[in-house]
């Protein structure tokens, strides 16, 4: 079938165009296809499910699984996609997958560990003296095992647009906030309107000049870049600033890569943090591979956390001593600015504390 498109040229002249429906529609389907939202309904939520999908016999780790009630499973397909088939112990894998060692109750580990439960105004965090934080949506693509936030009570921090003007009149009433950070769950779970409209809103407010946005969904789904996100944070007229979260060199694969570009071309500031995990990055070699693959494509390291010591993910847990060792190695290995800060989050400090590497 053919159809006709009318277009206006900028002379004012009509042009016709005729195309094949059948051209169309799979360009269409393409798209669709395509489509971040689609990644994300199709993440996977059952460990016995994942572990078939990488050729491992589920019935050997059934004991594991029943740790799904403490922290859903929720791993998107294109993370799956870069694990090593047959291999329990892969670095992706062992981020995501449920393990019985989360019933143990760890000394010295808690539910809030940044004390971040109260906060005064909902889906608001005013942790640092200029900068605030801002819960844009509740959750994540993917659930990570080791997160700090996993009993965060979302629920209760999961404003609506009303409840918004409460946090916006806050950050208004508050000279001192030049910053605005974007954070979650995953700040990037929100439509394109959604955070077309809220930048709308801080633009507003005079003294805010700077907007980041700390997410992981541009790793686990690539599709998340869309050219409207893009064409929001170089038009926006606050300096924008993404804050990626890589643990391991095998979470950057073409997709991820190509998904990257146009934020590169439009010069939108790219850094990253990872977190120290036991049997997952805790070794130089390791995390000197995942600087120099991520300076390849434009991504700065920035930090490097110590594990934030949250109820149920003491296992993935080092000692600073260790830790320290292995940014030494780093250090000796990497150019200065291919070197992520050491630092820990002490709850209540007015920043991350620096680690000392004498
Ligand atoms: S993406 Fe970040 S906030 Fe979400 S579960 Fe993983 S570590 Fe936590």
């Amino acid at each position: 079938m053919l159809i006709t498109i009318t277009l206006s040229c900028i002379l004012g002249k009509e042009h016709k165009l005729k195309l094949e429906l059948s051209q169309i529609i799979p360009q269409i389907h393409a798209n669709l296809h395509n489509s971040w939202q689609k990644d994300l309904r199709e993440v996977i939520t059952e460990p016995e499910k994942l572990l078939l999908m990488l050729n491992i016999e589920p019935k050997d780790y059934l004991q594991h699984f029943k740790a799904r009630q403490l922290f859903p499973v929720r791993v998107p397909l294109p993370f799956i996609k870069r694990m090593i088939k047959g291999d329990i112990n892969d670095p992706l894998l062992k981020q995501v997958m449920p393990l019985n060692q989360e019933f143990i109750i760890s000394e010295g580990f808690s539910h809030d560990p940044l004390q971040e439960h109260n906060s005064k105004v909902e889906g608001l965090l005013h942790k640092y003296k200029n900068r605030a934080l801002m819960i844009v949506k509740p959750g994540c693509a993917i659930n990570c095992r080791y997160c700090f936030r996993r009993h965060f009570p979302y629920q209760e921090n999961s404003p609506n647009k009303t409840q918004w003007q409460h946090a916006l009149a806050y950050i208004a009433d508050h000279k001192e906030i030049s910053e605005v950070i974007f954070s979650g769950g995953d700040p990037l779970m929100a439509s394109d309107e959604h955070l077309t409209w809220l930048i709308a809103q801080i633009e507003k407010i005079s003294h805010v000049n700077r907007l980041r946005i700390h997410t992981r969904m541009p790793v686990v789904i690539p599709n998340r870049i869309t050219p409207a996100l893009v064409e929001l944070l170089t038009t926006t007229s606050l300096k924008a600033t993404i804050v990626l979260h890589i643990n391991h060199g095998n979470e950057i694969d073409s997709d991820f890569i190509n998904a990257l570009e146009p934020l590169r071309v439009a010069r939108i500031p790219l850094f990253n943090q990872s977190v120290l995990l036991k049997h997952i990055n805790d070794n130089a070699e390791t995390l000197i591979t995942l600087s120099e693959k991520m300076y390849d494509i434009g991504i700065i390291p920035y930090y490097l956390h110590l594990f934030d010591t949250v109820q149920g993910a003491a296992h993935f847990n080092i000692d600073e001593k260790r830790a320290v060792n292995i940014a030494k190695e780093m250090m000796a290995s990497l150019p200065g600015f291919l070197m992520p800060k050491l630092v820990r989050e002490i709850a209540g400090k007015a920043n991350k504390t620096p680690i000392n590497l004498a």
